[in-house]
């Protein structure tokens, strides 16, 4: 901290001496200028023009002007000076004019193009450098001028006599300003262009900054032309006339999308109209010119209308919006733009009254004003919204992790309470006490179902949620969907209906377990608010090559959605209908979820509803086909229907053994009931040190381990078993309650065979089974 102080310091007094030696500098030491004062002069006086009465001259005022037609020529006249020298040169400024210079009635100069003019009747506004000669001394220097525009006819500005660098060297004192103004600009643009193109490399679109880059861009070409000083970084006048009128033309598009945002898009449709009213008359002057209709400059008035229109109308808008909202980003953005109105209109006030010879020199301070002032806005409001994005982020990681914490250790105890109410079911127990049991099942369930839709919300919310693609059967997950519903919908005593298109492909690549999630969702709600009816879920597939797109449409008679409310159900938390509908259980999550996975997998949902009658839900789901073999027709028989899994497995796996490793015991009470009456002889043990020696003892044809314990943990313990050749090949299956984002790949990456998160499903159990022990 006091390094810091001591540098600030001793900066300080550098910086005061380096003042000190420069006001040295300045006083003290011989100036050498770049050129000389007698190297430019002006060439004004001394001309003379013949009035209507012949023979009889006038003295000519320059600058002038004067009322000519179009095309009429004007002749001024004078003497040349006797100390002319050669290499020096005339300069005159053309605005639109062909000028021609004589001397003694003899063609010297002329900028008459003799290429045949393609569009724009004249090239625009240059400085003509006309070369002088010794030998001219003393003679009579004449100048025609002619215009194809009445208004530039009679326009005679400045002249100069002088070298050419003498000459170059007082325009840009007389004209710099907004010359240098212009260079600043685009140096600018650049630099917003740049933080534009790096706040989307790092994910955030800031638009301002491309809409200031754009204006700038505009700005900078059209001071630079204004200044007339063009020439000194292009020489192709018809090119810097053309730019000249269209940077005008296209800058306050911009400013209008600019104001647009700032203004939230409150009066989107008006600004987004203004911006087609330029861009029009972008197209129709162009169109005009090229065909040679009418030039930039005969149209001008067009743009300078619709300009001033646009200043008002914009004003009034940020006035009435920060009347409204008091947000102090439209305040500075407002006295930025009225900065940039007040300045243009003393600009043009200076110049009608003749105090300058050209527009250009307040307006480029009014531009650099609104830019820096709109610049230091984007800025302030860019790293507010990337502190509140990245406060939103760490927020959302808390968030995030809570609810992982929350959902394990909340996981952890429902096994027990499932697994353990299970077993009770199990037994021959007297049907008071059976009733509480499918109580206590039911209400775990509910549970169970919350906590995994607050988790898949919050990875959602997190952006974490991913698709888990693989190869699967379609059969195989549409006889578990239907299973599963038709327990539920019997429950009830409704009647569930499935029609399934014949003949369709039975392998597809795809997130099997979320495409159930949906399917099941929607399946649910039908049944959750029918009371009486059927449901109906008829499958359709359409094939087109490789792809596939489902048709799921779920049709129930149940309560129905009013109209009203449809929109709604999509929104997290949200629950429509009655009071009796909303007692139904639920937390409304599921839709929301259910429409957040079909965006992940390309798919949509609609709704057809009548209130009081049913609805129907259609989800459409695209997949891709990869065994084009015919899928087998689903039939009551190979229904699985959830209460029969266990009475599949008894006796099936007769003589094998397993090993449960799990420092709770009462979670390896659950896997010793699952597996109760089922002839597998089952071990338990409670660390992974006494793992390795049961293993030792024994063969096992499955092991169950769980992760977190104490000592060696899950993972430990199985590098062990890996290190023994022998072992390799057992199926090591974990069991936890860490149910996040990536645990399972997490898992599987360590060498696990499978994962089963905690509590236990028993369906999932014995699917394990199947699959390992066959
Ligand atoms: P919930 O957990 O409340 O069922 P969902 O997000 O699945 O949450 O559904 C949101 C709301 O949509 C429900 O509360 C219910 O009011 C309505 N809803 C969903 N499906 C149906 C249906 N088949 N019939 C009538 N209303 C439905």
């Amino acid at each position: 901290m006091r390094d810091i102080h001591a540098i600030k310091n001793i900066y300080l007094m550098l910086l005061v001496l380096l003042i000190g030696v420069c006001v040295f500098a300045t006083v003290g030491s011989d100036r050498i200028p770049f050129v000389e004062n007698d190297e430019c002069e002006l060439f004004d006086e001394g001309w003379y023009y013949y009035t209507d009465t012949p023979e009889e001259t006038k003295e000519l005022m320059i600058p002038s002007r004067f009322r000519l037609l179009e095309d009429e020529e004007f002749r001024m006249e004078r003497r040349l000076p006797q100390d002319l020298q050669s290499g020096k040169y005339l300069c005159l400024l053309s605005e639109y004019q062909t000028i021609t210079v004589l001397v003694d009635d003899e063609v010297v100069f002329t900028n008459q193009r003799t290429t045949e003019q393609k569009f724009g009747k004249s090239d625009g506004t240059e400085w003509l450098f006309v070369p002088m000669s010794s030998d001219y001394a003393g003679k009579t220097a004449a100048i025609i001028i002619t215009s194809p525009y009445a208004s530039a006819s009679g326009k005679i500005d400045h002249m100069y006599y002088g070298s050419r660098a003498g000459i170059i060297y007082t325009l840009l004192k007389k004209n710099g300003f907004s010359f240098f103004s212009g260079c600043i600009l685009l140096i600018l643009c650049v630099i917003f262009f740049v933080v534009y193109e790096l706040g989307r490399y790092s994910g955030f679109h800031w638009n301002n900054y491309l809409y200031l880059c754009f204006f700038t861009m505009c700005m900078a070409v059209w001071l630079i032309c204004e200044s007339k000083l063009g020439q000194l970084v292009c020489s192709n006048i018809r090119l810097l006339n053309i730019l000249h009128f269209t940077s005008l033309m296209l800058a306050p598009i911009p400013i209008l999308l600019y104001t647009n945002s700032v203004e939230k898009s409150r009066y989107g449709k008006e600004f987004n109209l203004m911006c087609w009213v330029f861009i029009v008359n972008f197209i129709a002057q162009i169109s005009l010119y090229v065909t040679n209709a009418c030039d930039f400059i005969g149209m001008l008035w067009v743009t300078y209308i619709l300009i001033l229109m646009i200043f008002v109308t914009v004003l009034i808008s940020l006035f009435v919006c920060y009347r409204e909202t008091k947000s102090s980003g439209i305040k500075t953005y407002f006295e930025g733009l009225l900065g940039l109105f007040l300045f243009t209109i003393a600009d043009s006030l200076l110049y009608y009254r003749g105090v300058y010879d050209n527009v250009g020199n307040c307006i480029s301070v009014g531009i650099l004003f609104y830019v820096i002032i709109l610049s230091h806005a984007s800025t302030v409001e860019r790293l507010v919204r990337e502190r509140e994005k990245i406060m939103a982020v760490s927020q959302n990681q808390a968030k995030t992790n809570f609810l992982a914490r929350m959902s394990h250790e909340i996981r952890t105890p429902m096994n027990a309470i499932i697994g353990m109410n299970d077993m009770i079911l199990n037994e021959n127990i007297n049907e008071d006490v059976r009733k509480y049991a499918v109580n206590i099942k039911n209400s775990a369930n509910v549970m169970m179902n919350l906590l995994s839709d607050v988790l898949d919300f919050s990875k959602i919310e997190s952006g974490k949620m991913e698709l888990i693609n693989s190869n699967y059967q379609l059969f195989n997950l549409l006889r578990d969907v239907i299973g599963i519903t038709s327990v539920t919908a019997d429950n009830k005593h409704l009647e569930f209906i499935y029609e399934i298109d014949e003949g369709i492909p039975s392998g597809y690549f795809g997130d099997e377990v979320r495409i159930r999630q949906v399917l099941l969702n929607i399946l649910n709600n039908a049944v959750k608010y029918t009371q009486k009816g059927y449901v109906k879920m008829k499958f359709h597939c359409e094939c087109n090559g490789f792809l596939a797109m489902f048709t799921v449409s779920v049709e129930d008679t149940g309560v129905g959605i009013k109209k009203e409310e449809l929109g709604k159900i999509f929104d997290t938390f949200e629950r429509v209908g009655d009071e009796k509908n909303r007692r139904v259980e639920g937390f409304g999550l599921g839709l929301a979820i259910t429409r957040q996975l079909l965006d992940l997998m390309g798919g949509s949902i609609e709704i057809q509803s009548e209130y009081g009658k049913g609805s129907t839900f259609t989800v459409r789901i695209p997949q891709k086909i990869v065994d084009r073999s015919i899928m087998e027709p689903l039939t009551e028989q190979n229904i699985v229907r959830s209460s029969s899994q266990k009475s599949a497995i008894e006796g099936k796996y007769a003589g094998k053994r397993i090993l449960a490793v799990d420092d709770n015991v009462v979670n390896l009470q659950v896997v010793a009931g699952l597996l109760k009456n089922s002839k597998i002889r089952v071990d338990g043990v409670l660390s992974g040190d006494k793992c390795l020696s049961a293993m030792a003892k024994y063969h096992y044809d499955l092991i169950f381990m769980d992760h977190r314990m104490p000592g060696m943990d899950g993972v430990e313990t199985l590098k062990y078993i890996r290190g023994n050749p022998v072992n390799r090949d057992i199926p090591v299956i974990v069991l936890t309650a860490n149910a996040v984002e990536g645990a399972r790949e997490d898992f599987l990456a360590e060498g696990f065979d499978d994962y089963l998160s905690k509590p236990i499903s028993a369906k999932r159990f014995y699917e394990m089974l199947d699959k390992y022990l066959t």
